[in-house]
């Protein structure tokens, strides 16, 4: 049958509005609107027959049920939905009703054509409703990760909205020992703060096991200044609770949920936190990111460097000390998992390697080591030995105990290829 044969079919079965009539024909031509299509296929048809062309109120149409009238009534109650968000993409999805995508096969089934020919009324409506609210709220449609979703729920006459994340890149210097880099629940009152109804003791009712946190002296901020109803923090890796962070800083993202705004003044950003945290902590090089750079983060293969203060059980000779560090330059390190180390993590042997090992020998039993090493590799004991479970060891060249008293992480860097890669911002 020619394309006019199976209009005549379809509009033959009741009154069908030009969108359902051109949707079944949606994968011809270009261009074209479906109400366009039908509409085009309607008047061809009338001009072979030479007879007036039929015109259906999209109301009275008995596919859609007069919904295809509604489109701009939709976006509307969209637009009106986020009125106070801001946003730069949005996607739409609908919920067909149940009784339209029958209609939709008995239609095509009654000309005899495929069940899914053409395109879906949900696909249309996808369309139609998110054309007409990208021009109300000049905002570009997305179908990756957008900025704001909306379902159409057609049958419940309901928007469901949903405001998706967004993303701070940046790096940080812990200034102060004892911070842990996120919030960490007091492990008597389960984070609580509480005893029954007593403030519990452990944490003097605050919940947490230390005051501060490098979490929570920044996510907070950005969460209030991006008016999110949540933040989270996503480090690249992670340096002990008693170490410093300081030289390049750790790259971090925080993610704000839900935010009403997201192009905010990073700048200024930056100065809010760093008045917040006091000198605790410091952030840098703050930049909005997209989505994909909280894995980015996590998982970009980095290498650390580690300045360590060392003490020694015995006396250390100058000489001792610098030929130790040229052994365990350029070194390959075997460690099993530390005692002190999470007990959940699997126990095994691995091998790291030390990309270059320095000192400064201070007297016979003090000396600062600084180790770059790669990702993964245990410094506290790397120097000690942990009790013949690292090898080699500082300790095991020495042939004496030699223990970290003070740990700084001094720099974090991507080992292929920089954190900070464009592709990765959005600002
Ligand atoms: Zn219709
Ligand atoms: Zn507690």
């Amino acid at each position: 049958m020619s394309i006019l044969e199976d209009a005549r079919e379809l509009a033959a079965q009741g009154p069908i509005c030009d969108p359902c009539l051109g949707r079944v024909f949606a994968d011809k031509s270009y261009g074209l609107t479906n109400a366009e299509r039908g509409r085009s296929l309607r008047v061809a048809a009338a001009l072979e027959d030479d007879e007036e062309p039929e015109d259906v109120a999209r109301e009275d149409c008995w596919v859609c049920e007069g919904e295809c009238a509604r489109f701009d009534d939709w976006a509307e109650r969209c637009a009106e939905s986020v009125e106070d968000v801001e946003f730069d993409t949005y996607q739409v999805g609908t919920r067909a009703p149940p009784l339209v995508e029958e209609n939709e096969v008995l239609l095509r089934e009654g000309a005899g054509l495929p069940d899914d020919a053409g395109e879906l009324f949900k696909s249309e409506f996808n369309r139609e409703v998110g054309k007409r609210f990208g021009r109300l709220t000049e905002t570009d449609v997305e179908f990756g990760r957008p900025d704001v979703q909306f379902l159409l729920d057609i049958d419940a006459d309901t928007v469901e909205v949903e405001v998706n994340s967004t993303f701070v890149y940046g790096r940080y210097r812990k200034l102060e020992r004892d911070i842990p880099q996120t919030e960490w629940p007091c492990n008597k009152c389960h984070g609580s703060g509480y005893l029954g109804k007593q403030p519990c003791d452990k944490c003097d009712g605050t919940g947490y096991m230390y005051q501060d946190s490098v979490e929570g002296l920044s996510a907070p901020v950005v969460m209030d200044v991006m008016d999110g109803t949540d933040a989270k923090f996503h480090g690249a890796g992670r340096e002990d609770v008693d170490a410093l962070m300081v030289g390049t800083g750790r790259p971090f993202v925080i993610e704000v949920m839900e935010p009403r705004r997201r192009n905010v003044d990073v700048e200024r950003l930056e100065g809010d936190i760093n008045a917040f945290a006091e000198g605790k902590i410091e952030v840098e090089g703050l930049r909005l990111a997209e989505y994909d750079m909280v894995e980015r983060v996590k998982e970009l293969n980095a290498s650390k460097r580690y300045r360590a203060e060392v003490e020694f059980g015995d006396d250390v000779s100058e000489t001792e000390l610098t030929d130790a560090l040229e052994e365990l330059d350029g070194a390959t390190i075997e460690q099993y998992t530390p005692n002190r180390v999470d007990h959940r993590r699997a126990a095994l042997t691995r091998t790291r390697e030390v990309f270059e090992a320095t000192g400064e020998w201070e007297n016979e039993r003090h000396a600062t080591v600084e180790i770059h090493g790669a990702g993964g590799l245990y410094i506290k004991e790397l120097v000690s030995g942990d009790d013949g479970r690292t090898n080699p060891s500082l300790a095991g060249i020495l042939g004496v105990d030699a223990e970290v008293t003070a740990l700084d992480v001094t720099g974090v860097y991507g080992v292929d290829e920089e954190f900070e890669d464009e592709a990765f911002f959005r600002d």
